[in-house]
């Protein structure tokens, strides 16, 4: 099994062992690209610079797909959540044909690669379904329809579909895919290091010295190159994008069903939010996987809560003999629903991004791959710009790019609290977490299982916002801009990397 940025474990997590890279990088060597982030993003575009003889240089914080990357439900779409509608609208016809063009070429990418390097992950093509349930739905999906139609999907209007929900009327879409992500990611950083290139992990980027050649500050070593390329779902720092993603979390259960009819195809509903489900076989076995009760991050006070509504709903519709595998995991959305990759707003050109993805990274992971890689081997832009994070207008007044961190105040140096007046102050059960107030000011308090308490400063280190308990992967979430901690008050997932304040705690009573 391998470690996710949480404590649940999801099906592809606990179906791999950790990846062993067989590489160790320089400090001397001037690199052409350094790859921030060992997900399926860093992981594509890392392969695929190197393959055209780019000298690249992956560093991951912590273990190849511990981000989102371990804990999606992996269908590739080109019916994307963002309806082609919208995208017409907000943009042009011409956009959208451009994106579900891109879309469909990062499935053909996925499917060559699978054929160049053989990889066994249980890709499958599939169509894919989505059913109204009432009137309104049934308005929407017309227009979904017909604007999906006008973008070049091959989409209509069908009779039947493969789940047993009830619904008003369905489209169905042909060229849709599903596969187990992690033998993939894991097959083209395999290809990656024999082409040369480099892997390290437990290697968090702490900073980047934007003088000349790039000078990348790590929890390892200094590193040096002409090129960064952030693939860390949301770049680290202070950024305009944080201003402009939105961060989300969604939850999945992979189940094992009682009458045994897995359906092949992949299906969606149209509530708000919506519920996904698919199949996939994994070590000879197949899991029905289905997902959805989406919030805004810690946005949510009972996130278990989560967990009994998506069963509840499964069960109105599925015979259930087995719930294996329960997980949630974390998205962000762009203020204006397509991804953004290519240059760092507020950076020198050598400095690039990819991000916003909502629910459909497996594909736009893809598509970064594709804009990257032109952009960094060739100076143009695949897409025509469609994806550029520059169209975002700049916010008056907000300077694009402050530091890696923004400076922390430490409110707690010099003060230290006992185990007792934190126990009586937070008046919690084991294994459970809670914001107090004390001399007005604010503690993050947890209690392990085993009765040890842990207290923090819950002022996110990003822009200090307050972060708030997630008593499901149990973690400090931030609702602002989706840094996240862990129990102890590590960072686990960015934009944030650095640690919230912890509160010194000695045995003694008497103060
Ligand atoms: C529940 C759920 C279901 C989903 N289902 C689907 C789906 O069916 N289809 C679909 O298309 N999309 C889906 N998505 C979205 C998709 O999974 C993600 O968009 C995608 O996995 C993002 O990949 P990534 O490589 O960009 O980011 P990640 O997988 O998050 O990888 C980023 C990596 O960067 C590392 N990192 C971060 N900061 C640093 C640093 N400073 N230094 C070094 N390393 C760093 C992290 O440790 C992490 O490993 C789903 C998302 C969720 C939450």
């Amino acid at each position: 099994m391998i470690n996710r940025d949480g404590a649940n474990v999801s099906l592809w997590q606990d179906s791999i062992q950790p990846y062993r890279s067989g590489t160790t990088p320089t400090t001397r060597q001037v690199y052409d690209v350094i790859i921030v982030g060992g997900g399926i993003t860093g992981v594509s575009t890392a392969a695929l610079l190197q393959e055209s003889g780019k000298k690249c240089l992956l560093l991951e914080a912590a273990n190849l797909c511990f981000g989102t990357t371990g804990g999606t439900t992996a269908h590739l779409n080109t019916l994307l959540d963002v309806p082609y509608s919208d995208i017409s609208k907000k943009f042009s016809k011409e956009v959208a044909k451009t994106v579900a063009n891109a879309t469909r070429n990062a499935i053909q990418l996925i499917r060559n690669h699978i054929n160049q390097y053989d990889i066994g992950c249980g890709f499958t093509g599939a169509n894919g379904y989505l059913f109204a349930q009432n009137e309104k739905q049934e308005d929407e999906l017309e227009s979904i329809l017909k604007a999906s139609k006008e973008a070049g999907l091959p989409i209509d209007y069908c009779d039947d579909i493969p789940v047993p929900c009830p619904f008003t009327k369905a489209v169905r879409v042909a060229g849709q895919a599903k596969f187990h992500p992690l033998p993939y990611v894991y097959a083209l950083a395999l290809a990656f290091e024999k082409a040369g290139g480099i892997i390290l992990q437990d290697c968090r980027v702490t900073g980047v010295e934007e003088n000349g050649v790039l000078n990348v500050e790590t929890t390892v070593d200094n590193y040096r190159t002409r090129n960064v390329v952030y693939a860390t779902h949301i770049p680290p720092g202070v950024n305009l994008l944080h201003l402009r993603c939105v961060p989300w979390r969604s939850y999945a259960m992979a189940l094992t069903l009682a009458n045994n009819e897995y359906p092949a195809d992949l299906s969606y509903d149209m509530e708000d939010p919506y519920h996904y489900y698919r199949t996939q076989e994994v070590e000879g076995r197949s899991y029905f996987i289905a997902g959805g009760k989406d919030h805004k991050t810690a946005h949510e006070d009972n996130t278990n809560n989560r967990f009994l509504q998506l069963e509840s709903h499964i069960r109105k519709f599925f015979d259930i003999k087995e719930i294996n595998y329960q997980w949630s995991s974390q998205f962000f959305e762009s203020a204006d629903g397509l991804p953004y990759i290519g240059h760092l707003p507020g950076h020198p050109e050598n400095i690039y991004v990819a991000t916003g993805y909502g629910g459909n990274g497996m594909v736009f992971s893809s598509v970064a791959a594709m804009v990257l890689h032109e952009m960094l081997t060739k100076g143009n832009d695949k897409y025509d710009n469609v994806f550029n994070p520059n169209r975002v207008k700049p916010v008056a007044g907000f300077t694009n790019f402050i530091s890696h961190n923004a400076d922390v105040v430490k409110q707690f140096a010099g003060k230290w609290f006992s185990h007792e007046q934190l126990d009586e102050l937070s008046n919690i059960a084991a294994g459970e977490a809670k914001v107090v107030e004390f001399e007005n000011r604010k503690l993050a308090i947890y209690k392990s299982t085993e009765g040890v308490i842990y207290a923090l400063n819950p002022i996110c280190t990003h822009l200090k916002c307050e972060v708030k308990w997630n008593n499901t992967e149990m973690t400090w979430d931030c609702p602002c801009h989706g840094t996240r901690y862990n129990y102890d008050g590590k960072v686990i997932a960015g934009p944030a990397d650095q640690d919230l304040e912890r509160i010194e705690i000695r045995e003694l009573v008497d103060k």
